[in-house]
């Protein structure tokens, strides 16, 4: 059973047809990069895995399940965004749990699931902050916090990295590839950054214009591109 499925899939906004027949596949623990330039789709397609943009053709499947209609609540995702979207009145312990209180977890299971993923995060020093107490870093950290809390079949990580400075962006991006390394889950993960696909990526799907150029592992992307678009993008050499 694949971990995710896309067929056909399109997304027309008024007469504009921004994604153009999508068909991507993808194994239970593998890691997605969609790259590709900035306004070629990549958001859309991810929304659309989420459930908070419609399908206008085609189908989504998560594991055996026929998604393509269903509520983001049902979908059994964990979104990560580029702005935190931490909520400020509450402790980083309150927004790791929030999701949970409201699926009513019991409350030792609840305070199980903070603590483990506040020691995987290493955050533990800052259950009891808010938000504004914290660093750009730290409130990326607890947002990918709350997606960990959820233990969803799909993490959806949308330029997780892009507000950060240079410096933390690369100590994040290793981060994240040992956790994906660590707890094997899937994960679709969109980025513009060549650097971050290469290094991140189990699989890289390069996009343009609401198509996608070529699918392939990082290696094989870069070694054998297959048309100039893909190089150019890619860096590979000429
Ligand atoms: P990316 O994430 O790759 O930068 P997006 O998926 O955000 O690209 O956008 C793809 C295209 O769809 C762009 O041309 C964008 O302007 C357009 N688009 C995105 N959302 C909407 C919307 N709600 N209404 C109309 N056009 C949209
Ligand atoms: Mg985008």
């Amino acid at each position: 059973m694949k971990a995710l499925k896309i067929q056909n899939v399109e997304k027309t906004f008024g007469s504009i047809k921004v994604l153009k027949g999508i068909d991507l596949e993808i194994e239970p623990g593998q890691f997605l990069i969609l790259v590709g330039p900035s306004g070629c789709g990549k958001s859309t397609l991810l929304n659309m895995i989420a459930g908070l943009e419609s399908v206008s053709n085609g189908n989504i499947t998560i594991g055996d399940r026929d998604v393509t209609h269903l509520d983001p609540k049902d979908r059994d995702i964990a979104m990560v965004f580029q702005s935190y979207a931490l909520y400020p009145n509450m402790t980083v312990k309150q927004n790791i749990s929030f999701g949970l209180e409201i699926n009513k977890t019991p409350k030792d299971e609840l305070e199980a699931t903070v603590a483990k993923v506040a020691k995987m995060l290493q955050i533990e020093p800052l259950l009891n902050r808010k938000p504004k107490q914290l660093s750009g870093g730290q409130r990326q950290r607890v947002a990918m916090g709350r997606a960990l809390a959820r233990d969803p079949s799909i993490y959806l990580f949308d330029e997780p990295l892009s507000n950060l400075d240079a410096k933390l962006r690369v100590e994040m991006r290793s981060e994240i590839k040992e956790l994906h390394q660590r707890v094997g889950t899937t994960i679709v993960y969109v980025t513009h950054d060549q650097i971050e696909a290469m290094t991140l990526g189990d699989v890289i799907a390069v996009m343009k214009d609401g198509e996608i150029q070529q699918f392939g592992s990082p290696q094989d992307i870069y070694d054998n591109p297959k048309n100039q678009f893909v190089a150019g993008f890619m860096g590979s050499p000429s």
